[in-house]
């Protein structure tokens, strides 16, 4: 019987993860399929391990995966991937805004032969008005560097386990999930949802989480900012040939004493023109740096699962991929 993983990264859900194991055990029992629920808890600072420990040990369904830190979602949606045995591995979060039933409705699609189900969002849910925007302009710069419409994408997703396993070889550590399951290609579709209020807790993101979020989601998809730099040279060089032009006349017709405006106008635009590129230049530097460095993307713990499997037990664990296995 195939086997489904479903992965949810967890980050202070004390209150989430009771209700989410029962909410998707009573959608997947009837199917016929077996399953598993794969909890990381990503370095939670309340009672979320407890509660993880707690169902992973009397339930044999579910695994427990506890980073030593918190690494971020991303992280520990790839850690998820990477402990998942199944042959397909649904990506959700644990506060229940994705509805279980839509969980379902992938599995079926990709019993009929889809690689790749995308959750896509109906609505966007409550924002604030600033958020929306900020969000729209952030996915708008995405959606032209990744050329794929992500206006309305999100991390809930159906992966088979050939996009699964393609996805966790790529040897970047700065990944960019939402993006990377349609990079990978596939037979892909969608299914659209409704994004469900918040069960509990509060949302993880601040607005400088978020900045920080979409710049370096940009840096890791886009080199355009670079470029954005060459034609600002090139717009400056013109100007600059425009003001030569009319200074070399000022001074041969012989009135070149004025302009000292000019002067300190051009010095202070070009100066920090410069600088924001340095900036910009010095933001891809440290991404290569980070990636150079090569450090896992996260270290494990503890893991709590019934199966027997190579990854089982208590201990620190590497990336499975820096393990070499
Ligand atoms: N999350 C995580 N690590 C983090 C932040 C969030 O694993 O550092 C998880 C969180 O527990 C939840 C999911 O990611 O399951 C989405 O987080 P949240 O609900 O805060 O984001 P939002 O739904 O507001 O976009
Ligand atoms: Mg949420």
């Amino acid at each position: 019987m195939a086997l489904i993983s479903v992965i949810l990264p967890a980050y202070n859900e004390e209150e989430n993860i009771h209700r989410a194991a029962e909410r998707l055990s009573a959608v997947l029992a009837p199917e016929r399929v077996d399953w598993e629920l794969v909890f990381v808890n990503d370095g939670s600072r309340d009672r979320t391990w407890e509660k993880i420990s707690e169902i992973a040990e009397e339930n044999p369904h579910i695994t427990g995966v506890r980073f030593s830190r918190n690494f971020g979602k991303e992280a520990a949606i790839m850690a998820g991937l990477a402990c998942a045995r199944g042959d397909c591995c649904v990506v959700m979060d644990c506060d229940l805004q994705h509805p279980p039933e839509t969980v379902v409705e992938m599995l079926h699609l990709w019993q009929e032969g889809y690689e790749v189900v995308e959750g896509i969002k109906r609505s966007r849910g409550t924002e604030s008005k600033l958020h929306a925007l900020f969000a729209g302009t952030f996915y708008r710069i995405m959606s032209s560097a990744t050329k794929i419409d992500m206006s309305r994408a999100s991390d809930f997703k159906l992966m088979d386990r050939k996009a699964v396993d393609a996805i966790l070889s790529l040897p970047e550590k700065n990944a960019f999930f939402r993006a990377l399951s349609s990079w990978v290609g596939f037979r892909t579709t969608t299914v659209e949802f409704d994004v469900q209020e918040r069960e509990a807790g509060t949302s993880k993101w601040s607005t400088r989480s978020l900045t920080g979020y979409a710049v370096r989601n940009i840096a890791s998809f886009s080199s355009a900012p670079l470029q954005f730099i060459t034609g600002f040279g090139g717009i400056t060089l013109l100007l600059a040939m425009v003001m030569g032009i009319q200074t070399l006349i000022r001074y041969f017709s012989g009135n070149a004493v004025e302009g000292f405006t000019t002067v300190i106008l051009l010095i202070l635009l070009i100066g920090s023109m410069l600088m924001l590129s340095l900036g910009i230049i010095g933001y891809y530097l440290a991404r290569i740096y980070e990636e150079l460095k090569n450090r896992p993307r996260y270290l494990i713990s503890e893991i709590i699962s019934s199966r027997n499997n190579s990854e089982a037990g208590s201990g620190l664990f590497l990336d499975k991929r820096s393990q070499g296995g």
